[in-house]
């Protein structure tokens, strides 16, 4: 019997190719009763009991036992010392990083606006950013300083007064670049407390930490069920799928080059997607043999394989523009459109959570580095919705003032729709204004 391949062939001129296709993207998100009946209770119990249950379920979860709330608020200052402390190299990459993603995300930030109507009726839009908002940083099993960044630089770009950040700390060893990244990203208070009794305090508030409008940031299974729960008392970023990479390529980018930009993707973890379009066969001939090439030298050689068999694919397509109509079906949230000219397939694309121009544009500098925001719309939901931003931190309110001819022109109107929704007080109340007792 032949080997298994490392990664599935499909071909768009098969007869089930789009059966096919939607097998590969079939994505169920687990819903574990378990999770979602502790995390139930564990909300229950941070809203009834507050710091007193916080601090059971850390000493419990997170083997950090203390003796209040008080001796889990990391200070600025050590924060502050984490940044001075850490090597020339990595201390400068992260300022390095956080000034491009800032420097990016100041061309999102909305403006208030007006206009004057010629009978002197004002209307208009005041944006105002968030109060406080929570951010989780998984602290669990690894550490990621870059999520940090790309979520709390765009709260500060927004102008949210208060970014509270909470992170669990495993037997109380707490993460050095993870604080660096904080003092970085100039967040504004740190608790070492995590899962869903830190998404809790956050949403509820306890007897030490005030509760935020809105929480943000990645976390497991527990985070995320937590998270979904308390939706409506407080605001959410979104709930990310695993991760996903869709390559169109027009066999001109160095086999190599895309088969580790597909390993990009798939070292996060078994479910990620890594997904190649070309319309070129013996290019996928050689981006396979790169794959098993280079597979050995990865240091997460086992998550690879197993993603990159489970869920990845090698796509023969007849041309671009047909690539271009099945990455709009996929609507994956990273698109590399590794090509000659990338400009020219760009103007075909329509749902992407990010889109990777040209050859030298890995999605890993995106990652880090590039500036536009790395918290993406996964699994087909870019159809929708767009990267984390400014404008998640920002609140738009109505402005209304209208003059006293204005409400000689509008009150007929209003008072006319409003005896026909049969509300009396609506249509008197714009009738009362008819009559202008200043004129
Ligand atoms: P975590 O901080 O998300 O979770 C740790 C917490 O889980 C613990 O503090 C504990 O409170 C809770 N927990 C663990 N076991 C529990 C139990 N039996 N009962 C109740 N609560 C329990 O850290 P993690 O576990 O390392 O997970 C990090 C997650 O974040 C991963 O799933 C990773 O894929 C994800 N992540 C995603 C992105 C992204 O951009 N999508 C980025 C970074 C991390």
């Amino acid at each position: 019997m032949p080997d298994q391949p490392l990664i599935r062939r499909l071909d768009t001129r098969a007869a089930d190719f789009a059966a096919d296709l939607r097998r590969l993207l079939a994505f169920e998100a687990a819903d574990d009763a378990s999770i979602e009946q502790a995390v139930q209770a564990i909300l229950a119990d941070v809203r009834t009991r507050g710091d007193a249950a916080v601090l059971e379920y850390t000493g419990r979860f997170d083997r950090n036992p203390a003796a209040d709330l008080a001796a889990l608020k990391i200070p600025a200052s050590e924060a502050a010392a984490a940044l001075a402390a850490l090597p020339a190299e990595q201390r400068d990459a992260l300022q390095a990083a956080a000034a491009r993603i800032r420097a990016y995300h100041e061309h999102q930030r909305a403006e208030s606006w007006s206009y004057t109507e010629p009978d002197g009726t004002l209307l208009g839009q005041k944006i105002t950013p968030l109060d406080r908002v929570g951010l989780y940083v998984p602290g669990g099993k690894a550490a990621y300083p870059s999520s940090l960044l790309m979520n709390a630089i765009p709260a500060k770009v927004a102008g949210v007064a208060e970014v509270v950040m909470v992170t669990p700390t495993p037997d109380g060893a707490r993460n050095p670049i993870v604080l660096a990244a904080a003092a970085v990203a100039g967040v504004d208070q740190i608790w070492a407390i995590g899962g869903a009794q830190a998404v809790a305090a956050l949403a509820y508030g306890t007897q030490s930490i005030a509760a935020v409008d809105k929480i943000v940031g990645p976390g497991n299974a527990y985070v995320a069920a937590a998270k979904r729960r308390v939706f409506g008392t407080v605001g959410i970023d979104m709930i990310a799928g695993p991760s996903e990479i869709l390559v169109l390529c027009d066999g001109t980018t160095p086999p190599d080059w895309v088969a580790m930009d597909l390993f990009s993707q798939a070292e996060h973890d078994e479910l990620a997607q890594s997904i190649l379009l070309c319309p070129d066969a013996a290019y996928l001939d050689a981006v396979e043999a790169s794959i098993e090439k280079l597979l050995p030298t990865m240091a997460r050689a086992d998550i690879i394989r197993a993603s990159l068999s489970g869920r990845g694919a090698l796509i023969l397509v007849s041309d671009m523009p047909q690539a271009c109509a099945i990455a709009n079906d996929i609507a994956p949230e990273h698109l590399e459109i590794s090509a000659e000219e990338p400009a020219r397939w760009l103007e075909l694309i329509r749902h992407a959570g990010a889109i990777f121009l040209g050859r030298y544009t890995s999605e890993s500098l995106g990652d880090y580095c590039a500036g536009p925001n790395h918290v993406l719309p996964t699994s087909r939901t870019a159809r929708f919705s767009s990267p984390l931003g400014v404008y998640d931190f920002q609140k738009r309110s109505s402005l209304i003032q209208v003059s006293s001819a204005g409400a000689q022109a509008l009150g007929p109107l209003a008072a006319t729709l409003a005896y026909g929704e049969g509300l009396d007080a609506h249509a008197r109340s714009a009738e009362f204004r008819l009559a202008d007792p200043a004129a």
